[in-house]
């Protein structure tokens, strides 16, 4: 596995495997690497020749306040597991690399945006949109591959790829989880044992939510207070959303129709610490 931290060391690996006509498939993380991220590496594997792995914790997608400064970074070790994943390339650039003095230019897809993480994290997609637009244009790959556990930065990205015309084919990878259902996250780490245990919950009434739509309920109001009832209930989690939206557009229903894909996510704060989980489900 080579590793890699400069824009021009980037683009000469990513220029010389497109000219011997190899296909190339990135997968962007913040790093502290779990199984979800290794999922992610294999699948790219299956779909190309070279795998680049970048490692960098963006800061333009923090709000003032979030955990920036504390999230977790361990290279080596991120570097190891990679590798084992199947990993050519881990692209780890400096922040100064990515944000050099006098950095000026920021991409903001609209109006999905503007719902669910986008209303709670106000800027979060404008710095996620601008960093994988960076990291395309470093790493140069034919295929991108993301998870599900945030599936609405996927569709941001998805927009963003058809919008800006990147000629880049988006993978999005269902979402890995412990063996409980807690969704895999690199931020699980800072949960106290306590709010470790009542944490698969959000899973569970995800699923509760789902069970309900696929036997024919469709109000979608009545949903989402059947899972509010539940985190309440059985944890001491501060609920930021819960949502029944429809999965392309990210618009909250009231009723539920028949064959629209809908997304169910939610996001809670175990303390300071925020947790974020969906379920996709055709309504039948
Ligand atoms: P992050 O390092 O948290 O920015 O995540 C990097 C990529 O891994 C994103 O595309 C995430 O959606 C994806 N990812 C994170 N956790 C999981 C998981 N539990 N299952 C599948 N993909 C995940």
């Amino acid at each position: 596995m080579i590793l890699l931290g400069t824009v021009s060391e980037m683009h000469g690996f990513a220029e010389d495997r497109r000219r011997e006509g190899r296909r190339i498939a990135v997968v962007p993380t913040m790093g502290a690497l779990h199984e979800g991220h290794l999922t992610l590496i294999r699948r790219a594997k299956e779909q190309a020749d070279v795998v680049i792995v970048t490692l960098f914790v963006n800061p333009t997608q923090f709000g003032r306040g979030e955990d920036f400064e504390r999230y977790p970074r361990n290279r080596d070790r991120d570097q190891e597991l990679a590798a084992q994943a199947g990993a050519d390339v881990l692209f780890a650039p400096a922040a100064q690399t990515m944000y050099p003095d006098g950095y000026h230019t920021f991409v903001s897809v609209e109006s999905i945006t503007a719902v669910l993480e986008g209303a709670v994290r106000p800027g979060h997609f404008r710095g996620v949109a601008t960093i994988v637009t960076k990291l395309l244009n470093c790493t140069k790959p034919h295929v991108a591959v993301f998870g599900q556990k945030d599936a609405q930065q996927a569709a941001v990205i998805r927009r963003l790829v058809s919008d800006l015309n990147f000629d880049v084919e988006i993978v999005v990878v269902p979402t890995v989880r412990e063996s409980d259902g807690l969704a895999m996250s690199s931020r699980n780490s800072y949960l106290t044992p306590a709010d470790r245990a009542q944490a698969p919950v959000l899973f569970r009434a995800l699923r509760e939510a789902e069970r309900r739509v696929l036997e024919g309920g469709r109000d979608a109001v009545t949903i989402r207070g059947t899972m509010e009832v539940m985190i309440r209930t059985e944890t001491s989690a501060a609920i930021d959303y819960l949502s029944i939206a429809d999965a392309a557009t990210l618009q909250e229903q009231t009723t539920l129709q028949s064959g629209r894909e809908i997304l169910i996510s939610l996001a809670a704060r175990f303390g300071s610490t925020r947790l974020i989980d969906n379920v996709q489900v055709v309504v039948p």
